[in-house]
């Protein structure tokens, strides 16, 4: 674990400011840049720039205030201050990496357990549930506004499975508490952006339970999506999410494994466990990370190819286990 900085030493003389998150960002992702970059904004009038960068908006997480304000192209421009939020690596900063190499200080605040640390200051807790529950506490609840504090509550709630996963912490309560004292209806937030489905994603949904494939006496299972099905369906990779987790919610699995196709020959893949497998150690072998029980990467080869190279990790760290 390592410690928490103070917010306002930290940007003494400070005028200019990007903040940034992961590709493919998730709820996290968009919860944590947003209610950072809304409170700094309300809080810091002498800063001249508080930009957003994310390389794309999910259309359900533009119910928040602000979203509006993210950019997702990159132009030239240099920062005092460069905040990475919610990101195991530079590499998964994509783009916005060019604007970390430039700036004057960088701050990495992160809960990933892959994350070997980078930046010139570094706020990175395992435990924490999300990167928002942690940009949470480097602010000020007292100035702290209903559209930056919705936005933190949305990342924690995500990053939480709304409060079931294991991350949940007596904390990360009693931050969400406090969040929803500022006065949101997070019922309608959570439906929006979490629960609710379109009706596509739903059926690529259903399509991917079908053809999913129990592994190891149960204890895995596998379902892959290929481009043509997603071409079919209409559907891209931000339609996917949740998939993983409904595989894993099958009784007996410990592990589930979900991919889909994004070039010849390319797979994103998604991992998921209950405990007893660390699926970040089988990400971060083949280039990726994330959590013990969440955790992805990209994976060249046949369908067969990454399927097998996946599985014999597994089942490897599962025979451990048992023994
Ligand atoms: P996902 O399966 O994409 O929802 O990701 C699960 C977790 O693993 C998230 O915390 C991601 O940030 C992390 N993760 C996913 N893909 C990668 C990757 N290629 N490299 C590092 N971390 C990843
Ligand atoms: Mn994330
Ligand atoms: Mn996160």
């Amino acid at each position: 674990m390592m410690k928490m900085f103070d917010l306002d030493q930290e940007l003494k003389g400070v005028k200019r400011i990007a903040i940034a998150g992961h590709i493919r960002p998730d709820g996290d992702c968009v919860g944590s840049c947003l209610g950072l970059g809304l409170y700094l904004r309300e809080n810091y009038p002498a800063l001249e720039a508080v930009d957003l960068y994310l390389e794309s908006v999910p259309e359900r997480f533009r119910v928040l205030e602000g979203t509006e304000t993210i950019r997702t192209s990159y132009p030239k421009e240099t920062y005092d201050v460069f905040f990475s939020l919610d990101c195991g690596d530079i590499g998964r900063l994509g783009n916005a990496a060019e604007y970390l190499h430039t700036a004057g200080k960088v701050i990495c605040v992160d809960h990933h357990i892959s994350n070997h640390g980078f930046g010139d200051v570094q706020f990175i807790e395992p435990e924490a549930s999300s990167a928002s529950e942690l940009v949470y506490l480097l602010l000020d609840d007292k100035k702290l506004s209903v559209n930056a504090a919705k936005a933190l509550y949305m990342g924690i709630a995500h990053d939480t499975g709304v409060f079931q996963y294991s991350c949940t912490s007596s904390r990360t309560m009693e931050i969400a508490g406090k969040l929803i004292d500022k006065g949101f209806d997070f019922n309608e937030l959570l439906d929006l952006t979490f629960f609710q489905k379109t009706y596509l994603q739903n059926q690529i949904l259903g399509r991917a339970l079908l053809e999913s494939m129990l592994l190891m006496d149960g204890k895995c299972i596998i379902s892959a999506l290929r481009k043509k099905d997603l071409d079919f369906y209409g559907v891209t990779g931000e339609d996917l999410e949740g998939i993983v987790s409904q595989l894993r919610n099958t009784a007996g699995v410990e592990v589930a494994i979900f991919l889909y196709e994004t070039a010849i020959q390319e797979f994103k893949v998604s991992l998921r466990s209950n405990g007893k497998v660390d699926v970040s150690r089988v990400a971060s072998y083949f280039g990726g990370g994330g959590h013990v029980r969440a955790a992805g990467c990209t994976m060249q080869g046949s369908v067969y190819d990454v399927l097998n190279n996946l599985t014999l990790h597994i089942e490897k760290q599962l025979k451990a286990a048992e023994n």
